[in-house]
């Protein structure tokens, strides 16, 4: 990674800024860890897998202050399970989906937050809207009574070299700027320096934190 752990954990106890915030990404980590970093003053966690989200809440449900966000692709037969757990969802690739998700929000008398998610390097294999489906979808997305648009989303590539990102970054909140959006959740433990100096507001930060995920450790290991 290139980031020695202690020096991620630091940012959570020096508070970036207001503005500047770190998502714990929690997704195959075990509750225990992030115990540990919630007493570390740590609120905000974001989960991949709406089941394991789920049963974490459950398991969390006292710690007070505890915000979650959903930030991997979700599959239209699991909307009904979101309710109110969620804060903020990060991961909305469709006007379908935020349809759907709008829908069922309204229905609990809920308004959900939630974030765009951009494929600005459009990869086939990456989900998000292309850009130019974004800019003609948004006055039907913006219309969806049931969700309240934050912000942007993205995911870039896998770089060896993070600098290779900054330019996603700076599209990202390019976009954002032209629809008056102000959140932008973006940079990983692998890019975080370029995206806070591009603005991020939220970084989503896992292995950087956590250490590996545990089914990353059983891959390594190998069949048994
Ligand atoms: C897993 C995940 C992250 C965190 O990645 P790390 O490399 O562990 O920091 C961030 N964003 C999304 C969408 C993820 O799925």
């Amino acid at each position: 990674m290139g980031i020695p752990a202690p020096t991620a954990r630091s940012l959570i106890s020096q508070k970036l800024s207001s503005k500047q915030k770190i998502l714990a990404v929690s997704k195959l980590q075990p509750t225990e860890k992030i115990i540990s970093l919630y007493n570390e003053g740590q609120r905000d966690f974001g989960e991949n897998y709406i089941q394991e989200a789920l049963e974490k809440i459950e398991l969390l449900k006292d710690f007070s202050n505890i915000q979650w966000h959903l930030i991997g692709p979700i599959q239209k037969n699991k909307v009904k399970f979101l309710k109110k757990h969620f804060t903020y969802i990060h991961s909305i690739d469709s006007f379908a989906l935020a349809e759907k998700i709008s829908a069922a929000a309204l229905s609990i008398q809920h308004i959900q937050k939630v974030f765009i998610q951009l494929n600005l390097s459009e990869e086939p294999t990456k989900s998000g809207f292309l850009k130019e489906d974004f800019e003609s979808e948004w006055t039907r997305l913006q219309a969806l009574s049931g969700i309240q648009i934050v912000g942007l989303m993205t995911m870039p590539p896998l770089e060896n070299e993070p600098e290779k990102n900054r330019a996603f970054f700076k599209e990202l909140k390019y976009i954002g700027s032209k629809f008056d959006l102000h959140e932008y959740s973006m940079g990983t433990s692998h890019d975080y320096q370029i995206a806070l100096q591009e603005g991020a507001t939220w970084i989503r930060l896992g292995t950087t934190l956590f250490g590996e995920r545990e089914s990353q450790k059983d891959q390594k290991r190998g069949p048994s």
